[in-house]
């Protein structure tokens, strides 16, 4: 949550990480309830619900994908996004054969997305004994890079974040947070998605990175939890259920809030998933850390143009909110919600062009790269900007493109496309 217009005055809200995120938190905040998130409005909210959002959401499942002839909406997109969604699907659902379902006859959870996960076996009866907290911070880390986390970072619980009500789909309302208020720590999971796929968004195709983020996500987030409740801790693994993910994030040190309004990290961009684990764990908590984006994100105004709908602010960080699916009297830059599901539903799958067109959407494992941001982090960051115009394709690849990559004439496939600039970014 950047916030770089000038508001010192300090509200009853605020704290003093936020002198090291930069986020203000003034007098009109106000904890978010769940149920406004856009996803729920478009369940209960007569102002979002819509045929074409209910036909997105049933698009999911196969026999209902709506497949045309546009590139990227073919039965091929389609059966791998759906695809890489399944493995997400069938965790979500988990709590029907599982022992909370057993024990709360008459409720149904959404884990994961609505409520956090309760797959858990029994843990050990004693909490392990660590040396100190950074001998149990250090074992977070090694267990974290086990289960395939791309990036971990840790901060205090903060409750400004956690959801005041979470999502009652069964009654279209809201219901009691459940996750307790005196967990200590929260674990920041960051997973990258496909960079080759997204290249090609909109298109069904670049939803299969989203749906395999949220599978990868779960997997590390559930194993990451039932080590640490084997340990003898709490553990409530989450992703996008419970809390906000953006501020916790930012105050675990992953990256820096962009004018898109995704974090943006020094190893994946803007290219990633966030989920996250509440614990009673003693942990070293992280620092937050600007690398430059802010300043970066003041000079370039690449995913605000690139955005159909004009749903992203061209404008400073201000607390102007849209629509009551954004949260209140936070300083930063907002996203119209309303505006960007409705280009959703309307294309019939999810869109991250705000990904694919941003300049840090790149490969940092490559050394151009890793040069490139070191000049887009100091005051160079026109020359980098004016570098990934110039050098780097940031337009729509045909989906061809990622299909036949493998296949002999890939290349002319590729070359066809027009695409004369650098398109490994
Ligand atoms: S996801 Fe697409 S519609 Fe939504 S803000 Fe980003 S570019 Fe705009
Ligand atoms: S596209 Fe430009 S303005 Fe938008 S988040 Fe990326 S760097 Fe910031």
């Amino acid at each position: 949550m950047a916030g770089h217009q000038k508001h010192s005055d300090k509200s009853e809200y605020s704290k003093p990480v936020d002198d090291l995120t930069n986020v203000k938190v003034g007098g009109a905040f106000k904890r978010f309830e769940q149920r406004f998130d856009i996803y729920c409005r478009s369940i209960w909210d007569e102002k979002i619900k819509s045929k074409r959002a209910d036909d997105f959401y049933y698009g999911y499942y196969m026999p209902n994908a709506k497949v045309r002839k546009t590139d990227g909406f073919g039965l091929k997109d389609y059966a791998l996004r759906n695809a890489a969604w399944h493995i997400s699907n069938v965790i979500r659902d988990i709590e029907v054969a599982g022992s909370y379902r057993k024990h709360n006859l008459g409720t149904r959870r959404k884990e994961g997305f609505w409520d956090y996960f309760t797959t858990h076996d029994k843990g050990w009866s004693e909490p392990y004994q660590f040396k100190d907290a950074q001998e149990a911070t250090d074992d977070i880390r090694r267990v974290s890079e086990f289960f395939g986390a791309g990036m971990v970072g840790i901060c205090a619980y903060d409750e400004r974040w956690m959801y005041e009500t979470v999502f009652d789909k069964e009654h279209k309302g809201a219901k009691p947070q459940e996750i307790p208020n005196d967990v200590t720590s929260v674990i920041v999971i960051a997973e990258p998605m496909d960079i080759d796929v997204i290249k090609t968004v909109p298109s069904a195709l670049s939803g299969a990175a989203t749906g395999l983020g949220y599978t990868h996500d779960a997997m590390a987030v559930i194993s990451i939890a039932q080590y640490i409740r084997n340990m003898g801790y709490r553990a409530y693994a989450s992703q996008n259920d419970s809390a906000l993910g953006i501020p916790l994030g930012l105050q675990a040190g992953l990256g820096e809030v962009g004018r898109n309004g995704l974090l943006i990290t020094e190893k994946f961009g803007p290219r990633f998933r966030i989920s996250k684990i509440f614990t009673d764990m003693p942990l070293v908590h992280d620092v937050p850390k600007k690398f430059g984006v802010e300043k970066f994100c003041n000079i370039c105004d690449r995913c605000a143009k690139a955005c159909p709908p004009q749903a992203i602010p061209y404008d400073a960080p201000t607390d102007k909110v849209h629509s009551e699916s954004n949260i209140p009297g936070v300083v930063k830059w907002t996203v119209n919600a309303e505006k960007c599901f409705k280009f959703w539903c309307n294309q019939n799958s999810d869109c991250i062009i705000c990904v694919r067109s941003c300049p840090f959407n790149r490969d940092f494992s490559k050394l151009r790269h890793r040069l490139w941001l070191k000049l887009a982090k100091g005051p160079l960051r026109r020359v980098a900007l004016w570098l990934d115009d110039k050098f780097v394709e940031r337009g729509r690849v045909k989906v061809g493109a990622w299909w036949n990559a493998n296949r002999s004439g890939a290349k002319e496939a590729t070359s066809k496309q027009g695409d004369t600039k650098e398109s490994d970014a």
